[in-house]
């Protein structure tokens, strides 16, 4: 049983004042679906926006706070004209500025004659204050609340600063003192403070810390999640040792059917990975391996193979990708592919619900379905297993999902398979996974080209769309186009891409479609079918489209800023073209005065196709970068630590977990460990030393 003094930090968000269904789920999309999670979520800036009562005295170009008294509206009359609002600022003009307005909103939020305190970055233009887009607009009486100083946090659309940070401050507040459990010298060697202490000083933001300073505190949170996987690698290597795995007879009947009736020949590489993977399933010890081949090598194919020896068997096998529209393309070729042996495949997403849903249920539980295809879902409360025998795991999930998929099921150990196109350093995968076999596929099906590979100013940008418009004319290719992630807002994310996608409709009519990652997953596959299926020829797209996309006419990407992409992203994004025997290209298109590093790291992905060069030249060149920001490397991670900071940090966690272990297996005298393992997420550790 849980303690019950977590039971606040562990229950669902939807328990918080003001958190309905659809909030719910628009948080989910930051990854927080407990509350903890909202301790993890740091904010990424603070701002400071002081309020001045006189605005001569207030600085220009810097966020400010002043009263106003609202004047006049001057709606925009056609779209590139802004929507401007006058004002006044004790006896001194000030217009308010809106580009793209909805003007519902702007009359909402400033009516005529109203007082407001308005936030937002003090610009001097033509003569005049103004300010552009103001941060927030408050009511006079809500002077008291408006604090100088406010985290800045990454949102998604339809979730607004104020409404996360109160949510944010309703878990904060009621954040309990835990008894400490990281070693007192480790403490002093790496000036850690404690765990609440931790958290609350890197959300506040009245703490006049340094970054470096809040770096500590960002530490000990990543010591405390590194230390707590580490821990439950342990724990689960010592206590469940003794069960074994099945050894998974068959007579290759299913296999070999596939392979006849395959439409290609497998590559040499993909034999001997075959090969590897066989002889595991074989032995009677769990499987632990990790498979990693670049975009297009034919990983799929592999884990199909391999799934039908532990389906012959008598098993079931499940295969997790990280999102639905990855999900249903695997379920479509599977489908495809298996559809004459006698195997039932099913697919289960959050987008099951009500009877449907317990029906899939039903039939994975008595064992008929054999190949259950899905995303997180799978390993949520509720999904019983008959006999689960494999589970492979696609790309990019967070550490710890192998975990939970590896002890889903309590009669023996599933055997894993973990699937990544991004490759991952092996003292990190030691690290992270513990003791993982390694697959490498090292070459590409026959016939496929390298991608012809360039780099170009925005400024080329009409040389570039006459060129892609004669290509439209004159022959049946298609198009990725890519819009950059933007950190802060998902909203300007989206705005980019429409205004790109209006753009290129204008230029070629009802040739282009738009996908981004605020349309539900029906629209979003919707618009996929409708790329492939029909005459569309460009697809702009943000970066949803990352993960495994496999649209084989389309032969040309372009990445628009590119230099804001990881490289390890460009090249998971360059994959997605290249899937055919068609010369394919990928073109990135960066902002003007890029600098001299940022040309070069560009420059690699010119000069070679291989993920594997690409990656280590990535980490060759990346610098320090933004440390309380996101990262955007497309390798799995943890919530709070990061592997290219905290190397050190694993090291010690891993020999401090296996000193505790060795000493006490089973934590009779470390109980606040167990603390530990639970906010962590890392319980089924615990699990197993119940049951063990
Ligand atoms: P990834 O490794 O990126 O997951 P996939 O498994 O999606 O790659 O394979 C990419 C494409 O290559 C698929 O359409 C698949 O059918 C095809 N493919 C896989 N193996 C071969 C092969 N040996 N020869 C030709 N095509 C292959
Ligand atoms: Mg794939």
């Amino acid at each position: 049983m849980r303690p019950a003094h977590l039971d606040l930090l562990l229950s669902p968000i939807n328990k918080l004042k003001g958190v309905g269904p659809k909030l719910e789920n628009i948080i989910n999309k930051l990854g927080i679906k407990l509350n903890v999670h909202f301790l993890w979520h740091f904010p990424y800036r603070i701002i400071e926006k002081k309020y001045y009562e006189n605005i001569h005295d207030a600085p220009i170009n810097q966020l400010v706070t002043l009263k106003i008294e609202v004047v006049k509206h001057y709606p925009s009359k056609f779209r590139r004209q802004p929507y401007r609002v006058t004002c006044l600022a004790n006896e001194t003009p000030i217009d308010i500025v809106y580009f793209n307005a909805r003007h519902p909103f702007v009359r909402s939020v400033l009516p005529v004659k109203s007082i407001k305190m308005i936030s937002g970055k003090l610009e001097f233009f033509k003569n005049k204050f103004q300010i552009t887009h103001p941060s927030s607009i408050e009511n006079i009486t809500d002077i008291q609340l408006l604090r100088e100083k406010e985290p800045v946090y990454s949102l998604t659309a339809g979730l607004n600063m104020k409404s996360f940070i109160k949510l944010s401050n309703q878990v904060l507040q009621s954040v309990p003192d835990l008894d400490e459990w990281i070693d007192k010298i480790l403490i002093k060697k790496y000036k850690f403070t404690s765990w609440k202490d931790a958290v609350e000083k890197l959300h506040n933001p009245n703490i006049d810390d340094t970054y470096s300073e809040k770096n500590f505190y960002r530490r000990r949170l990543a010591f405390d999640e590194l230390f707590a996987h580490q821990l439950a690698i342990c724990i689960i290597r010592t206590i469940d040792n003794r069960k074994k795995s099945i050894s998974f007879k068959s007579n290759d009947k299913f296999r070999n059917n596939l392979i006849q009736n395959l439409e290609f020949k497998l590559t040499n590489s993909q034999l001997t990975v075959l090969n590897e993977i066989q002889s595991d399933l074989l032995s009677n010890k769990q499987m632990i391996r990790l498979l990693q081949g670049d975009v297009g090598s034919g990983k799929t194919i592999v884990a199909l193979i391999s799934m039908l020896t532990v389906i012959e068997a008598g098993y079931q096998v499940t295969l997790m990708a990280p999102t639905s529209i990855l999900a249903y393309q695997h379920f479509e070729n599977i489908s495809k592919l298996i559809n004459k042996l006698p195997i039932k495949i099913d697919i289960l997403t959050g987008k099951d619900k009500g009877r449907g849903k317990l029906d899939k249920l039903k039939k994975i539980k008595n064992g008929d379905t054999k190949i259950i295809i899905g995303t997180h879902a799978l390993i949520q409360e509720g999904v019983d297993f008959n006999k689960l025998g494999l589970s492979v795991i696609d790309e990019q999930h967070r550490f710890g999902v192998y975990q939970r998929m590896a002890f889903n099921y309590k009669g023996f150990r599933p055997s894993i398979l973990v699937m990544s196109a991004t490759p991952i350093p092996r003292t990190l995968t030691l690290a992270a996974y513990g003791d993982m076999n390694e697959s490498r596929l090292i070459e590409k099906p026959i016939g496929r080209k390298p991608i012809k590979t360039s780099v170009l100013t925005l400024k080329k940008e009409k040389n570039l769309l006459e060129r892609v418009g004669n290509k439209i004319k004159n022959s049946n290719d298609k198009f990725f186009w890519i819009c950059p992630l933007i950190e802060e807002s998902q909203e300007l994310d989206l705005k980019a891409a429409t205004d790109r996608y209006n753009s290129l409709n204008k230029l070629f009519k009802n040739k282009v479609l738009l996908i981004h990652g605020q349309l539900n997953e029906k629209d979003k596959e919707a618009t996929m079918e409708k790329f492939k299926n029909e005459d569309y020829r460009i697809l702009v797209a943000t970066t949803v489209i990352e993960v495994g996309i496999d649209i084989k006419s389309a032969t040309t990407i372009i990445i628009e800023h590119a230099e804001r992409f990881g490289l390890a992203q460009l090249h998971q994004l360059r994959g997605r073209v290249g899937r055919n025997n068609e010369e394919s290209y990928c073109i990135l298109l960066h902002k003007e005065n890029i600098n001299g590093t940022a040309k070069k790291r560009l420059n690699i992905m010119t000069e070679t196709n291989d993920g594997f060069v690409i990656a280590e030249e990535d980490l060759k060149i990346r610098g320090p970068g933004e440390i309380l920001g996101k990262r955007q490397s497309g390798l799995p991670s943890f919530s709070v630590a990061d592997l290219s900071y905290d190397g050190d940090l694993l090291e010690e966690a891993k020999l401090n977990a296996e000193k505790i272990i060795n000493n006490d297996p089973k934590l009779e005298n470390n109980k606040n460990l167990r603390d530990l393992l639970y906010i962590h997420e890392r319980d089924t550790a615990i699990r197993t030393l119940n049951a063990g």
